[in-house]
């Protein structure tokens, strides 16, 4: 059975996205997703204006945070006929060697909607059922919830997720988050969640406002306080708080150089260093600085999605807060939404609705 169904496509750098109608039709194996909402991310205007290739070849719809209701089945499929989901944002093929020894983020053979595949600014996606996450509709509507919003779950806070699960945060230490809109206001609450003490870093002086209401113990605005001064402020929350002075857990989700630079700055024995933002401008740093503080520093790509019903739940409980980090646009207006977040037009992440 196939679904008449449309999505709009990038056809080349900064040129206007155009609707496209297609025929969606579920191989073995794979579901049709009716839409509910596709989060807007910092990695597709990465595509979108700076010329970031893309994996497959253009046109490609973008968009790879997805959640949805399933609306058609391929055989081997059929059990998740009607069931709300999210996709996850990078689908491991689960048959490797990396994904046998639970190494999904590097799968070589991953399909990344938006890049891989064909995304999700559309009325309905095709992906295989490897990874779906289900939600639970009641759970949804009783934390005041609808399905699109639960879109953002698929990248800005299983990201973060994987991150503070992989730097191993653990109830008493130190985090700092640097550049708190979208990913790492999630990554304050997320870091939160797991027991830290958490400081805010961001330029953005709202930012760091909402943000002190939802889990930052500290907010510090980088326009105000060169690096020094902000360690020195940090270190002064901790010993006024009994923090620890060492190994602290520093995540960057800015995307920026200068994110990145105050980042590795602040970096003290025993840090450890997750680079979740992402950029194409280069830093200079002294690499020995991880030798002399007997420091690490880690990256991730996107988060496996076995961990996508833990970070959902923290989501349903309430204790990662999503309704006020929000807006739900008109899928009609992608063109016009893009540039507004290009633009940094939108306090919010952009949800996309069909
Ligand atoms: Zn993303
Ligand atoms: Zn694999």
């Amino acid at each position: 059975m196939s679904i008449t169904a449309y999505r709009w496509l990038m056809n080349g750098v900064n040129e206007p996205l155009t609707r496209q109608e297609f025929a969606a039709e579920p191989a073995a194996g794979e579901v049709v997703v009716e839409v509910a909402g596709c989060g807007v991310c910092h990695t597709d205007l990465g595509f979108y204006y700076d010329g970031v290739r893309t994996n497959s070849q253009l046109p490609l719809a973008l968009g790879h945070e997805i959640s949805g209701r399933v609306v058609a089945a391929g055989a081997g499929a059929e059990k998740w006929q009607g069931k709300a989901v999210i996709i996850p944002a990078v689908i491991p093929c689960g048959e490797c060697d990396l994904c046998k020894r639970g190494k999904g983020t590097i799968c070589r053979s991953q399909k990344m909607p938006g890049n891989d595949i064909q995304g999700g600014f559309a009325s309905h996606i095709v992906v295989p059922t490897r990874g779906l996450c289900p939600v639970d509709e009641k759970r949804l509507a009783a934390a005041g919830l609808q399905l699109a919003d639960v879109s953002v779950v698929a990248d800005a806070v299983t990201t973060p997720y994987q991150a503070v699960y992989q730097a191993q945060v653990t109830p008493g230490s130190l985090a700092i988050v640097i550049g708190v809109g979208g990913v790492g206001g999630y990554c304050v609450q997320m870091a939160g969640a797991f027991g830290a003490a958490v400081v805010a870093i961001d330029i953005d002086s709202d930012k760091l406002k909402t943000i002190a209401e939802y889990g930052a113990a500290l907010t510090l605005n980088a326009r105000e306080l060169d690096g020094r001064a902000m360690k020195k402020a940090i270190s002064a929350f901790a010993k006024e708080n009994g923090l620890p002075t060492t190994e602290w857990f520093i995540f960057e989700c800015s995307g920026t150089k200068p994110g990145q630079e105050s980042a590795y700055g602040l970096m003290v024995h025993g840090a450890t260093l997750s680079v979740v933002g992402f950029t194409m401008d280069k830093v200079e740093v002294r690499l020995s600085n991880l030798m002399a503080f007997h420091a690490r520093a880690l990256g991730n790509w996107g988060c496996l999605p076995d961990h996508y019903p833990a970070a959902l739940d923290l989501v349903l409980e309430g204790r990662v807060e999503l309704k006020s980090f929000i807006e739900q646009k008109p899928l009609a207006e992608i063109n016009e939404v893009f540039a507004a977040v290009h633009e940094q037009k939108m306090q919010r992440r952009a949800i996309l609705v069909p």
